[in-house]
């Protein structure tokens, strides 16, 4: 155990992906003595898919891990070969940041900052049984015999769980491709009695970029201006390069249409769900059968690495047929293969098992996050992992759980759909499953989230004075903005378009128009010229969707009432008369935390609310540990 000799801890992580890492670094932060144990140490940290973080509604997560001082962000900044910000031309609200990363740096950057956190030891072995005493995770036995004692368990061991790889018509047991599946901790799960079910996923093949014709190919440069994902930092560290754009072509079509009952997603051999917004190449041709092309983005792993990533073609055709399909796309018609893709079976646990602390309602201290909760991503990982390894740590430290609601950050909106709705398939995030997205901006995440984390003992002293400062700016600059006014006569004189009703508008207010920016308005008052170009580009952005949030405040006002509205544990729904008998057993099986939660259960009608919301008024007031 890197020389160090606990074999105790407050805290134990299963895993070091994305998830992992983030809940070891987030209990650590905390002050609690946390271990990660994962099966190969110099394994944490791998991208095992495409090398990039972020895009949209993936982007608003690492923005909120960021905040809360996690680790993603800045890693992802560091290790980034490519920066962009998608839907630029969209409004600040539906914008991600995302960056194409090389995958040595960002494993690297990951290990290094693992390592340097103080309270967080590695451990490498796998986690093969916990140790339950009372109905309560205490440990992790190790497949060599260790045990680990500890005060909770965050298990996040992805597609690891009854791994099984599909290439062509072969099959064989892995976690990933050349690691080991994790059976044992499936069974024990199994045996705990939670609710299970299979997902799939899929990986293209790796192309050898020194073949590639790359003059034949469109050039997608990065950013001129990148926006990182980390609060804290402030220039690119790795050298920036293009990405390159290629198609399908008929011939490809009929390549694949020629050896569908090859592959093993559609012969029938894998009978899971996959991830509808990532399907592979396979199924694209099969449900998109009118369209000629679709886009293959080929992106680079790294900057010291041939290997190529063609972002779209995620197949499990065999090899043979891989190679024919991707010499059939312009500039590929010599390229060599250097790892094909693969498709991959997993055993995830319905998350309807898990409270909003990601603590599992069946066994009290243990905490689930990542794709084992039926998600795809590592983005969308990460980000539950942090709130799972922060719970685990407050659950250790016998200190109530804490949540993040719908309207506070998208890891909210991501954890409430999970745990109240399940998932058919991997759930990934969008920017519409957010009904609040106008203030859930990849923007302001630091103004949503940082000072509740730093309640919470998540933030860094650092991140805290960044923060500070950048508040006390843009409040400042907000306050010269709201001073600085106008008559609607004097703004015509100037150029500025408003309707002449005598009423004297604030350069604030002023913002709030489309056609009018702070270049603008500078003009008239040089001092917001003055403005740094950071804290300027904030204010014009929250001066432009001031009007639409406060509409929003009432909706917001009246969700945080329902979620105030706590259902006890012990509450009897068969006592509550004028139920139907279908939503009386909807309740009672999904046992939902608040009135909130209970309205968006499927199929829970707005009347049983009401009779709820009655039963409850009546009640005094009841509170459970999240
Ligand atoms: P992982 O990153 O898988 O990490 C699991 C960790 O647990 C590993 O470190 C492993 O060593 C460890 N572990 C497992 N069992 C044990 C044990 N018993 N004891 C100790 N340690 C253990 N996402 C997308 O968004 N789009 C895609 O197209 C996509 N394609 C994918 C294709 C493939 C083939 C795979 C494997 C994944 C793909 N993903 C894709 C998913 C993405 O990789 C995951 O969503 C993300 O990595 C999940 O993070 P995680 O932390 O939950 O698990």
């Amino acid at each position: 155990m890197d020389g160090k000799s606990f074999d105790s801890f407050d805290v134990v992580v299963i895993g070091g992906g994305h998830a992992g890492c983030e809940a070891a670094a987030a209990a650590a932060r905390t002050g609690t003595a946390t271990a990660l144990v994962t099966l190969k140490a110099d394994a944490i940290g791998v991208m095992s898919c495409n090398p990039a973080i972020g895009g949209l509604g993936k982007g608003h997560l690492v923005r909120e891990i960021d905040a809360l001082d996690g680790v993603m962000g800045r890693v992802a900044d560091a290790a980034g070969i490519q920066f962009r910000l998608l839907n630029r031309r969209k409004g600040p609200a539906v914008r991600g940041p995302r960056a194409q990363a090389d995958r040595a740096i960002y494993r690297r950057e990951m290990q290094g900052a693992l390592r340097a956190r103080p309270n967080l030891e590695i451990v490498e072995g796998e986690a093969a049984d916990l140790v339950v005493e009372e109905g309560r995770a205490r440990g992790v036995v190790l497949a060599d015999g260790r045990t680990l004692r500890t005060g909770a368990v965050v298990v996040t061991t992805g597609t690891f769980l009854r791994g099984l790889i599909h290439l062509g018509e072969r099959s064989w047991a892995a976690g990933r491709i050349d690691e080991a599946p994790s059976v044992r901790l499936a069974e024990r799960f199994e045996a705990i009695g939670f609710e299970m079910g299979r997902l799939k996923t899929g990986t293209p093949p790796r192309l050898d970029g020194r073949t590639i014709d790359w003059q034949a190919l469109e050039e997608q440069p990065g950013d001129a201006e990148p926006e990182f994902f980390s609060y804290l930092t402030s220039s690119v560290q790795a050298r920036q390069v293009p990405c390159h754009i290629t198609r399908t072509t008929p011939e490809t079509h009929e390549i694949i249409r020629a050896n569908l009952e090859r592959s093993a997603m559609c012969s029938g051999r894998i009978s899971s769900r996959g991830p509808r917004y990532c399907p592979s190449i396979e199924d694209k041709i099969v449900r998109f059968a009118d369209r000629e092309s679709h886009q293959v983005f080929l992106e680079p792993e790294g900057l010291d690495d041939p290997t190529v990533y063609p972002n779209g073609i995620s197949t499990s055709l065999p090899e043979d047929v891989q190679l024919a399909l991707v010499r059939s796309m312009p500039g590929l018609g010599r390229v060599e293969i250097l790892r094909p893709g693969y498709a991959i079976e997993y055993d995830y646990v319905d998350p309807r098992e898990l409270d909003p602390t990601l603590e599992t309602r069946r066994m009290a201290g243990l905490f689930l996050a990542g794709q084992i909760n039926g998600t795809t991503g590592y983005e969308e990982a990460a980000a539950q992992g942090l709130v799972a390894g922060l719970n685990a740590a407050r659950r250790a430290g016998g200190l109530d759980g804490a949540v993040f609601d719908r309207s506070e950050a998208y890891l909210g909106v991501m954890i409430d759909d999970l745990v109240t709705r399940g998932v058919s398939e991997p759930y990934r995030m969008f920017t519409s499953r957010a009904e609040y997205r106008l203030s859930l901006r990849a923007d302001n995440a630091d103004l949503r989230v940082t000072a509740k984390g730093a309640g919470l003992g998540l933030v860094g002293a650092e991140r805290l004075e960044a923060f500070a400062r950048r508040e006390d700016a843009l409040r400042a600059a907000e306050d010269v903005a709201r001073s600085l006014t106008i008559t609607p006569k004097d703004a015509n004189a100037r150029g500025l378009s408003v309707n002449q009703d005598g009423k004297r508008r604030s350069a604030y207010e002023l913002l709030s128009y489309p056609d009018i920016g702070l270049d603008d308005l500078s003009e008239v008052w040089p001092e917001l010229a003055a403005l740094d170009p950071a804290t300027a580009r904030q204010l014009e952005i929250e001066a432009s969707y001031a009007v639409y949030l406060d509409r929003q405040q009432a909706d917001v006002a009246a969700f945080r009432r329902e979620e105030a509205m706590v259902i006890p544990a012990d509450f009897d729904f068969d006592a509550l008369k004028g139920l139907s008998n279908e939503v009386r057993e909807k309740l009672k099986r999904a046992g939902p935390r608040s009135l909130g939660q209970a309205s968006r259960l499927d199929g829970v009608t707005p009347a049983a609310i009401l009779l709820l919301a009655a039963r409850l008024r009546g009640m005094a007031p009841a509170r459970r540990s999240a």
